[in-house]
């Protein structure tokens, strides 16, 4: 089904839908903003395939780590509709609830001028291994551009079934020793940015924007940021840390929490934990006007720290700069 410029993957929706047996199920559709213009046509979609009572939820969505939980208590839906990801493939704790994962693929076709140009930067790489990775929405483009170069004769790697989260980067891992670079097809600096914290070797390619880019200086500068964040703390007497817990089922981490404590321990600093379901800036604030810590881990979302609160005037570490800190800054650790 198309929605806009997307195609949907409604197959999982039909059935799922299909099988409640309340005679006018309640669902709650949940996408992040750059797809809740999708609501309208996926709302009209679960009308046709049956009758329902559809709640369209306004709040922020980050992933399929975040399922709305207070909305789901109040409202109490027979179906949760999270569109846009596949399942939290980290998640420690299941949500208490029924939740459909609908995939969407935003429906491009690289212009041949960018092929060209891709195929020009991979030449002068001298790269004939290339693995094309990509989050799960952009995974039609990320495929079209792999058919392209194969019909180019580059040997294509691809981990489709392994799509790049921020905090997931394990196809990567697993292709990094078979191939002589990647190509990363993404929206934004959010997932090329992590990838780069995985290898050199990366051309990043935006569809939405046709523009080919190198992220790694943007990586380069980062990590520096970051190892300066933690040499510095490691300099200094510390005596009391904020650790926060993620809120959402997915972003809620109890083997994190116990390993934060167990290196907490080896190096002597007390510590309080406290729970937050977004982590703003006024949230961050008022949790160090409560505690006065001398840094915060956050154990939530491990971009919020490098992407959010970068420059917060109090360290605000990932759990893997956290290790960094108790045992050395050698290599940089991202993100547990
Ligand atoms: S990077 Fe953060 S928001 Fe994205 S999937 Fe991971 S925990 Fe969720």
């Amino acid at each position: 089904m198309k929605c806009d410029t997307y195609i949907v993957e409604e197959s999982l929706l039909v059935e799922e839908l299909s099988s409640i047996s309340a005679s006018r199920p309640r669902v709650l559709l949940q996408a992040p903003d750059g797809l809740k213009k999708l609501y309208d046509c996926l709302g009209g979609f679960l009308k046709k395939v049956r009758d329902v009572e559809v709640y369209y939820s306004a709040s922020p969505s980050f992933g399929a780590c975040d399922i709305p939980l207070e909305e789901v208590a109040l409202l109490r839906p027979d179906l949760v509709v999270h569109v846009g990801h596949a399942k939290y493939p980290l998640a420690e704790v299941e949500p208490p609830l029924r939740v459909v994962y609908v995939p969407v693929y935003y429906d491009v076709t690289p212009r041949t001028e960018s092929l060209l140009e891709i195929e020009g930067l991979l030449g002068s790489r001298s790269w004939r291994r290339v693995a094309v990775v990509s989050p799960l929405t952009e995974r039609l483009a990320a495929q079209r551009i792999a058919d392209y170069l194969s019909s180019r004769g580059f040997e294509i790697r691809e981990a489709w079934d392994r799509p790049i989260l921020g905090c997931d980067y394990r196809s990567v891992i697993a292709l990094a020793s078979s191939v002589d670079g990647f190509i990363l097809v993404s929206g934004g600096l959010f997932h090329a940015l992590g990838a780069a914290l995985y290898t050199d070797n990366l051309l990043a390619y935006d569809p939405y924007r046709e523009k080919v880019w190198d992220p790694s200086v943007e990586a380069r500068k980062l990590v520096r940021g970051r190892v300066y964040t933690v040499i510095r703390l490691r300099n200094q007497p510390l005596r009391r840390a904020v650790v926060i817990a993620g809120a959402r089922p997915g972003q809620f981490r109890p083997s994190v929490l116990s390993m934060v404590a167990k290196l907490m321990e080896k190096i002597g600093v007390e510590y309080v934990v406290t729970t937050v379901s977004y982590l703003t800036l006024d949230r961050l604030l008022t949790i160090d006007e409560t505690f006065r810590p001398d840094f915060i881990v956050v154990t939530s979302c491990p971009r919020l720290p490098l992407d959010d609160f970068h420059d917060f005037h109090k360290p605000v570490l990932t759990p893997g700069e956290l290790a960094m800190l108790v045992w050395g800054v050698e290599k940089y650790v991202f993100p547990w």
